[in-house]
């Protein structure tokens, strides 16, 4: 495995940054989760796009153009010889003293990490996941925006450890208000008849980039689509409900905290979906190769 870090490729055992990174200190930095497939790299631009904004919220002043972190990203899938990846692209604020004071750390460290993709079982796909509604509700935009890919992901650990304690695939984060916003690291959809909605970004939500891409395969398929704030009632009373990421793509919901969604199967508009966006996959993205 070779993985890239401020400029040079090293062996996985050589890939080391150091205590004072504040990174590591205090989880100051951005980050992208990014997949290829079938030696496409599949929404490079969007991803690259999403980390400068995150980075632009913390101050921090990425050195490689975009253009250049594109060319970062291509080149640690191409050295690995991986045509089905799953990529980890790091900037994190670098080293510095023990205070927080960012001014004191000169230089970010970027680090790509390309490896394989681990998949939930196929089975979990065929039968959907059973989810919980969580204690611990999604950080408040107004104190640390949900839009904000940082390295502080405790949050959405302390919101999968409550959901794997209580023996479920994943859980449903609320906002402050009780509203839905999100999963621990997936958005949320629901389908009631022939519209498509999930909760609008200042709910307290990631602007997903598989979310926006399942917005528009909606509208292909005819679907009413809509960004709307609503509960777990409407959760309860779906027709369908499913996840979307980049690493969970879409993901069927059958169950929420003792309810079954719709008949308790994947439903056949997800189905749709799942369909269509694995198409795209193999039809877009950036050529490694
Ligand atoms: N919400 C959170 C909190 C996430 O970490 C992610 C994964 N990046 C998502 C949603 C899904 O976003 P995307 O489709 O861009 O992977």
């Amino acid at each position: 495995m070779k993985i890239y870090i401020d400029g040079r490729f090293v062996s996985r055992k050589e890939a080391k940054v150091s205590v004072f990174d504040h990174g590591f200190l205090y989880g100051d930095g951005v980050f992208e989760g990014i997949r290829a497939y079938g030696g496409r790299i599949f929404k490079l631009k969007e991803h690259i796009d999403r980390l400068y904004q995150s980075a632009k919220a913390i101050l921090l002043t990425i050195p490689l153009s975009p253009k250049e972190m594109e060319g970062v990203t291509i080149e640690t899938v191409r050295r690995n010889k991986l045509r089905d990846a799953y990529i980890r692209l790091i900037v994190s604020r670098g080293e510095g003293d023990l205070g927080l004071d960012p001014r004191k750390c000169p230089k970010p460290s970027i680090i790509c990490i390309a490896g394989k993709i681990e998949l939930h079982p196929e089975e979990v796909y065929k039968k959907g996941l059973s989810l919980v509604t969580l204690a611990t509700i999604r950080n408040i935009p107004q104190a640390l925006n949900p839009q904000i890919k940082s390295l502080n992901y405790l949050n959405n650990i302390l919101a999968k450890i409550e959901a794997t304690t209580a023996g479920v695939n994943d859980g449903v984060m609320l906002n402050e208000k009780g509203y839905v916003a999100e999963c621990t690291g997936e958005n949320i959809f629901i389908i009631e008849g022939k519209e498509l909605s999930t909760p609008p970004c200042y709910v307290g939500t990631l602007k997903g980039i598989t979310r926006d891409l399942v917005l528009e395969l909606g509208e292909n398929l005819g679907l009413k689509v809509k960004e709307k704030v609503f509960t777990r009632y409407d959760l309860y009373n779906a027709s369908e409900c499913f996840l979307t990421g980049t690493a969970a793509q879409i993901a069927p919901v059958v169950k929420i905290d003792g309810r079954k969604i719709g008949k308790g199967v994947p439903g056949p508009i997800t189905k749709e979906l799942m369909k269509g966006f694995r198409d795209l996959t193999h039809r877009e993205g950036v050529e490694v190769y």
